[in-house]
């Protein structure tokens, strides 16, 4: 197996246009593992670790597909708050060292922790060849289990969002807290100054998805300028269409029916905190 380690994009685009069949690596969470089962034989590893255009954010926001998980927490907490709570709950200590956002979009696995918060924050991927750049909304990434977007010659360099305008919440059921495959997962945006919301499904679909209808649901039934406490109806509401915005399969993680109902309730609860913080910051300014 040939092991390339370019030390600029540039020169990691020209390899991955002369070598289509290199595997990129970068954490390496997801790849080792393929490697080690024998479920993949690469003739190339594409090392991107030393490429430090990809190891950088900047303000704006436009986050490199190699900054990992701990650093997201760490550095852009305050900014993505969404993104951040995501990254806590990936693996271990160990994995989030190494892990990387790029890596979760490259494996396009349908319940990685990334997609959701990504769909429902209107993220965009940057993906680049040597014949240029591309800028694909999240919701147009993810094409199907474990496939996304990205041409063979192309590789992801990073992710564009916007710092959350207001408040962003993830939530997401497994088996345990630590060291699981979300069973199911949702992530919730709230946009106060365009009176909008951003609600995605992880692990409940084909691909991660938007919640299209219980977005626009909530964009006409709460009023931003004013928020006043949430009716249960509007939650219990917004529980629905969530629920059936996905089409989850039984599995051994966990039957369809189970997936349907933990979404309403993690979508319930998402947007009550989400809301309760609205409320509590309209508060502290008046
Ligand atoms: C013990 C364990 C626990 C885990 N827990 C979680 C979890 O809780 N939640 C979760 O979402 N995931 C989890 N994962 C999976 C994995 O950690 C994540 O998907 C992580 O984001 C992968 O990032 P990476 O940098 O390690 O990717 P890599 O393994 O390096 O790459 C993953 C895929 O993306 C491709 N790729 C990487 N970078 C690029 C790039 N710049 N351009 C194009 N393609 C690229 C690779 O070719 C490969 O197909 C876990 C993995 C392990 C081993």
């Amino acid at each position: 197996m040939d092991f390339l380690r370019p030390e600029t994009l540039a020169e990691a685009l020209e390899l991955k246009a002369s070598r289509p069949d290199a595997v990129p690596i970068a954490g390496g969470t997801d790849v080792m593992v393929e490697l080690n089962y024998d479920h993949r034989r690469p003739s190339a590893l594409l090392d991107l670790t030393r490429v430090p255009e990809l190891q950088q954010w900047s303000g704006g926001l436009r986050v490199g597909a190699g900054v990992p998980y701990v650093r997201i927490i760490d550095e852009l907490g305050d900014q993505l708050p969404g993104l951040a709570m995501a990254s806590r709950t990936v693996g271990s200590p160990q994995i989030r060292n190494r892990g990387t956002v790029g890596g979760n979009l490259g494996a396009a696995s349908p319940a990685g922790d990334t997609h959701p918060v990504l769909l429902a924050s209107d993220a965009v991927v940057e993906v680049a060849s040597v014949r240029g750049t591309r800028m694909i909304p999240a919701a147009e990434f993810y094409l199907g289990v474990k496939r996304n977007a990205l041409e063979p010659d192309e590789l992801i360099v990073a992710v564009h969002l916007t710092p959350a305008q207001g408040p962003q919440q993830f939530s997401k059921v497994g088996t345990r807290n630590a060291m699981v495959i979300a069973v199911c997962s949702f992530a919730i945006s709230l946009f106060p100054d365009e009176n909008r919301v951003g609600a995605a499904v992880g692990s409940a679909a084909p691909t991660p998805r938007r919640a299209l209808e219980a977005e626009q649901f909530l964009a006409s039934a709460l009023d931003f300028k004013a928020p006043k406490p949430l009716l249960d109806s509007v939650k219990r509401e917004f529980g629905e269409l969530v629920s059936r915005a996905a089409s989850p399969i039984d599995d051994v993680r966990g039957s369809a029916a189970y997936r349907k109902h933990a979404l309403a309730v993690m979508a319930r609860r998402t947007l009550g905190w989400a809301w309760q913080e609205l409320l509590d910051g309209e508060r502290a300014c008046a």
